[in-house]
């Protein structure tokens, strides 16, 4: 038997940390984590497509840009087994500890990097420790080391205790690219769920503080329009051109114009914009990627049908064919304040925890609420909480770290809420008889 997680938080974190892998690309990653959950010990064990159904995935891309990821494992020594498992980049693993009667509970954690280069400065801790990010480029600027760490934990501490229930952890890949979440959530696993948790670190909460659940995370869709013209010479012909870019210069000027909406609030970006070949051509096509958002899922869908109606009319507009791909999306789920008081009321007990915010506003998106809609939906109980931790910069900057204290505040809190659930299961609900 191996050394309890328990005792090896820190280490295990800057194993994870030196070795970021971007969503739909975590090979490495997931096979270290199932290397941990075989030597913990668990009654099922799921790898890739057999955690999810790959169809069900958001997000996917083309096998040239994740070969070279699947590549770099490899040469890494990763099990050639679970690399053949995840071909086609179906990464993320689901373990489950079945100990008879009693509560069935799922936990949530993120698994992916980011396309952020790591800094090397020596007052960064990862630089000056040692355990900067290997992977040029990309990094662990969010914390999901952190989130493997406690998923692993967790496991390892139920696994060994004499729970009983069930208990579902789900590694998921892509959260980044808000690509797994729903993969995941369309799976045999999240079925029957009576409580589910999420968790993040940080988020400018700091080392000590925990939020049992957070509300209002914002409905999110990624989208990718395409808008297919006609070339033509430009100074010869330029009649005889339809422009794409034309019609995208529209399209982006008038996605800024859909208007504001009397139920709450929504949000519209075009974060990213290319067309044409060079300046003596007409220019044939364009592709801009854009985000909206909305408080509630219905004020995304708003946006959302509102943005394709300015894309496919600005594309008309100058003669061309427009595109609309929703490449993600994300609906809007609240913690449930029934189980956002268990959670509360655990944290206030767990050493190095000195302030419990019940609840607090999340303001960014999240792809974890699929998991929770899919739970509530079914009678379950879901919540995200946030660990806090003093983090030097902002979540996704080259300097971001977290305090490695909150590792162990973040697994005694989800420890103690699985106990706490089993013990009160099954938790009255507060909105039923009124
Ligand atoms: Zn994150």
């Amino acid at each position: 038997m191996s050394e309890p997680i328990r005792d090896r938080l820190v280490s295990l974190r800057r194993s994870f940390h030196r070795y970021p892998e971007p969503g739909w690309r975590e090979f490495h990653t997931t096979a270290r984590l199932v290397e941990e959950i075989r030597a913990i010990g668990v009654d099922e064990l799921a790898v890739g497509p057999d955690a999810y159904d790959p169809a069900d995935r958001m997000a996917v891309l083309d096998d040239e840009v994740i070969e070279p990821w699947f590549d770099r494992a490899r040469e890494r020594g990763t099990d050639a087994d679970l690399l053949d498992q995840m071909a086609g980049g179906n990464t993320g693993a689901v373990a489950v500890v079945d100990r008879g009667d009693g509560p069935s509970i799922g936990l949530r954690v993120d698994i992916d990097g980011l396309f952020v280069e790591e800094s090397t400065d020596e007052s960064h801790v990862p630089a000056d420790e040692g355990f900067r990010s290997e992977g040029d480029g990309t990094m662990h600027a969010c914390g999901h080391d952190a989130h493997m760490t406690w998923g692993l934990a967790v496991l390892d501490a139920i696994a060994s205790s004499d729970f009983a229930g069930r208990l579902v952890v789900f590694f998921q890949p892509a959260e980044e690219l808000g690509g797994g979440a729903h993969a995941m959530a369309e799976s045999e696993y999240v079925a029957g769920l009576d409580y589910l948790l999420a968790a993040h670190v940080g988020l400018d909460h700091p080392t000590g503080e925990v939020v049992a659940g957070i509300e209002k995370p914002l409905a999110m869709a990624h989208v990718d329009v395409t808008i297919e013209g006609t070339s033509a010479h430009a100074g010869k012909a330029p009649n005889e051109g339809d422009n794409a870019m034309h019609a995208m210069g529209t399209a982006i000027e008038n996605a800024y114009g859909i208007p504001r909406h009397g139920d709450g609030m929504t949000r519209v970006n075009v974060g990213r914009a290319e067309a044409g070949t060079a300046s003596n051509v007409v220019a044939e096509r364009a592709l801009m990627e854009a985000e909206v958002r909305g408080e509630t899922t219905e004020l995304m869908e708003y946006v959302k049908t509102r943005l394709e109606r300015v894309s496919r009319s600005a594309a008309r507009m100058h003669g061309c064919e427009a595109e609309f791909d929703v490449i993600s999306e994300c609906p809007r789920a609240d913690s449930d304040p029934e189980l956002v008081d268990v959670v509360a009321a655990v944290a206030g007990g767990v050493p190095g925890v000195d302030r419990v915010v019940p609840t607090a506003e999340f303001g960014a998106s999240e792809d974890a609420t699929f998991l929770m809609e899919c739970v509530q939906e079914d009678g379950g109980l879901a919540s995200y909480l946030i660990v806090g931790t003093d983090h030097p910069t902002s979540h996704h900057t080259p300097t971001f770290d977290v305090d490695e204290r909150s590792l162990e505040h973040g697994v005694d809190v989800l420890v103690e809420s699985i106990r706490e659930l089993e013990r009160r299961h099954p938790l009255p609900r507060g909105g039923e008889d009124q």
